[in-house]
């Protein structure tokens, strides 16, 4: 019998906020986030603006019962489709809500007076606080997905999340830094991963050390070490246009590495 593919989508490929200016939308402007379909469970990998296109089409679709997002941290690109989510199609099914626990304080804040009309507890979203290390499975799900997280190296902290399913996994490594000292953990992190999603904020050479972000050659350095399948680009600046993000994509295909450019409305299957 054929292992059904598992789908992955970008909703969100940019980083810092949102950019809806022409020259940009091929590649697409909302900020970070990602969702995989584990059964009739849908994980989400944070909650940027991307969340919004997302609820969409959670409204035209009934299939999916519970819908679990991995919040990274609390950076306003990967939490401000939360408040609006939560009001819309966050209210036909169970939403849970994981991640550290000063990322769900920002949150519980962000959603509710006086920046938003409705509070989390009115949408009756769950939260779960996850700590680094300890292994956890998405609750209320019957999907059976298990988690694990590690420690991040970002200003303020942040958390990176690898999920298996089905004999498939995702590695998800939003935002980043690459920690000379910690590569290794990360390395082993992302041993055998199926997908690592990838900060590839800067093209190489423009770096800014201490800003938090990577990448793409540093991205498919490491997948490689790791033995990654594919490692997906995302999180990209936002004067990255598309004619930019072209020329990096070609850059990159030429290095011979397995990189695709994450766009959004792209679908990828594990
Ligand atoms: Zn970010
Ligand atoms: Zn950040």
């Amino acid at each position: 019998m054929a292992v059904e593919k598992l789908r992955f989508e970008p909703w969100g490929v940019r980083g810092s906020f949102p950019v809806a200016k022409e020259g940009f939308l091929s590649y697409g402007g909302d900020t970070s986030c990602f969702s995989l379909l584990c059964g009739d469970s849908l994980a989400v990998f944070d909650a940027g603006s991307g969340l919004t296109a997302l609820g969409e089409r959670l409204e035209r679709e009934r299939g999916v019962r519970s819908v679990h997002i991995l919040l990274s941290h609390a950076h306003i690109d990967h939490i401000m489709g939360l408040p609006p989510f939560l009001s819309g199609a966050g209210r036909d099914r169970t939403v849970h809500l994981y991640g550290g626990g000063s990322t769900l304080d920002a949150v519980e804040r962000l959603a509710g007076e006086p920046y938003w009309p409705c509070s989390l507890r009115d949408s009756g979203a769950r939260l779960h606080r996850v700590d680094p290390g300890a292994p956890f499975r998405l609750e209320g799900g019957e999907a059976g997905a298990r988690l694990s997280s590690m420690e991040g190296t970002h200003p303020g902290g942040c958390l990176w999340y690898r999920l298996e399913y089905a004999g498939r996994s995702v590695v998800y490594f939003l935002d980043c830094e690459i920690d000379r000292e910690r590569r290794l953990e990360m390395i082993r992190f992302a041993r055998n991963a199926s997908l690592l999603v990838w900060d590839a904020s800067f093209p190489p050479g423009r770096e800014r050390p201490g800003w938090g972000h990577s990448t793409w050659a540093q991205g498919a350095a490491l997948a490689r070490e790791a033995g990654a399948e594919r490692v997906l680009m995302a999180h990209y600046a936002r004067d990255l246009d598309d004619r930019a993000l072209e020329r990096l994509e070609r850059g990159a295909a030429q290095a011979g590495d397995a990189c695709i450019f994450a766009r959004e409305g792209m679908e990828i299957k594990l």
